[in-house]
């Protein structure tokens, strides 16, 4: 049976040289790059080579760049220490974040009483950034969580204006970048976040590797004690050939962005051409204009055949889904699609699209022959 994957905003496919690169590290560079031997001095050049080469594509400098074993590590250590360490009183961020966020957030109310306001989401899933000035109207040692590009929808935050918004407040930002980066460039000099994170396995690397951009001078103190690795902000023997994978896998990406982004695109569009064809009714949960990766659409079926529609396309050979990988075992509808429909809207069957370059327009219709069964 042929498969057809279009679930790339879960994960991704290793690209080729990623693998090529990882078996070579792991094959020949075992070293443990802390030790101060020949073979772990070449481990630590590995290490540093791969940080230098992901710092350069956020104009930053190396220092800045702290790995970590996955988006979910980064994004708890960063609002964790903001909290504990950088005593921060007051996040503001939104209810439509990744859980990675939006439970560490509730877990830090919890422990330290901080306060939480949430910003409001427009009925077609943007940030109201007028409703974020006012929030920002109130003195108390504030942190903004907004995520870049929603991993459910594809709506895409001004991360340069919400920069520009928390530099005049004198807020701190921190954005959870983790569908954005590899496929748009982000300048962090003329974006002022403080704090940005990414994993590996969004952009074609592995999965378990993750790093935070860390703004100079920041404050912020490490999760874990143990060692000193990453200049003591994150304990632990780094996992090189997961590193190198992962700094292969962003040049890659960064590489080939255009010509990716025209492919991707343009499936993109083709959904939408052969969707308004056979499938009249349908809606976009997000906007047209969202992030080329993905789309969210409500299809124009009978509520009944929302809980067996991810399960009809995946006895086809069809991955896609209805939301968040981590949630797709649940039951409960999607905490980004509540904040945004009715509940009318909400009891029809939505599907979370989402491409990469590897696609074809064959598995577009593919997938197109295969929901007209439905
Ligand atoms: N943030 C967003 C927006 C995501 O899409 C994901 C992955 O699904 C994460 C964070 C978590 O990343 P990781 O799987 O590396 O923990």
């Amino acid at each position: 049976m042929s498969k057809v994957y279009l679930d790339n905003a879960s994960t991704t496919g290793l690209h080729p040289l990623v693998i090529q690169e990882m078996t070579q590290v792991l094959s020949n560079d075992y070293g443990n790059p802390s030790s101060t031997h020949s073979f772990g001095r070449n481990a630590k050049s590995i290490l540093e080579l791969a940080r230098k080469s992901i710092a350069k594509h956020f104009n930053v400098s190396a220092q800045e760049i702290i790995f970590t074993s996955c988006g979910t590590e980064a994004n708890n250590w960063i609002l964790r220490s903001a909290v504990v360490d950088l005593k921060v009183k007051r996040i503001i961020t939104s209810k439509i974040e990744h859980h990675a966020v939006l439970e560490t957030v509730l877990a830090l109310q919890k422990e330290y009483g901080i306060q939480v306001d949430f910003v409001t989401v427009k009925a077609n899933g943007a940030i109201d950034l007028t409703n974020l000035v006012e929030l920002l109207s109130q003195d108390t040692k504030t942190l903004v969580s907004l995520m870049h590009v929603n991993n459910e929808i594809g709506t895409v935050l001004d991360l340069e204006r919400v920069g520009i918004i928390c530099k005049e407040h004198q807020v701190l930002f921190h954005s959870d970048t983790v569908q954005s980066v590899g496929k748009i460039g982000i300048d962090l000099q003329s974006v002022h976040a403080d704090f940005i994170v990414a994993s590996a396995h969004k952009f074609h690397g592995p999965k378990g590797v993750g790093f935070a951009f860390v703004r100079k001078n920041s404050g912020l103190q490490p999760l874990f004690h143990g060692g000193e690795q990453e200049k003591g902000l994150r304990a632990g023997t780094e996992a090189l050939h997961q590193i190198a994978g992962m700094a292969k896998a962003l040049s890659i990406s960064y590489h080939n962005l255009e010509q990716d982004k025209k492919h991707i695109s343009g499936l993109r569009s083709y959904l939408l051409s052969q969707l308004d064809q056979e499938f009249s009714g349908y809606q976009i949960n997000g906007n047209k204009e969202g992030f080329y990766t993905m789309l969210n659409i409500q299809f124009p079926f009978s509520d009944d055949k929302t809980p067996m529609i991810l399960f009809h396309l995946d006895m086809k050979g069809i991955a896609v889904s209805r939301g968040s990988a981590c949630q797709s075992g649940s039951i409960k509808p999607s905490h980004v699609l509540q904040e945004m429909l009715s509940e009318a809207d909400l009891k029809k069957p939505s599907l979370r699209i989402s491409f990469s370059q590897f696609n074809t327009k064959n598995d577009i219709d593919f997938l197109i022959t295969a929901l007209k069964t439905i």
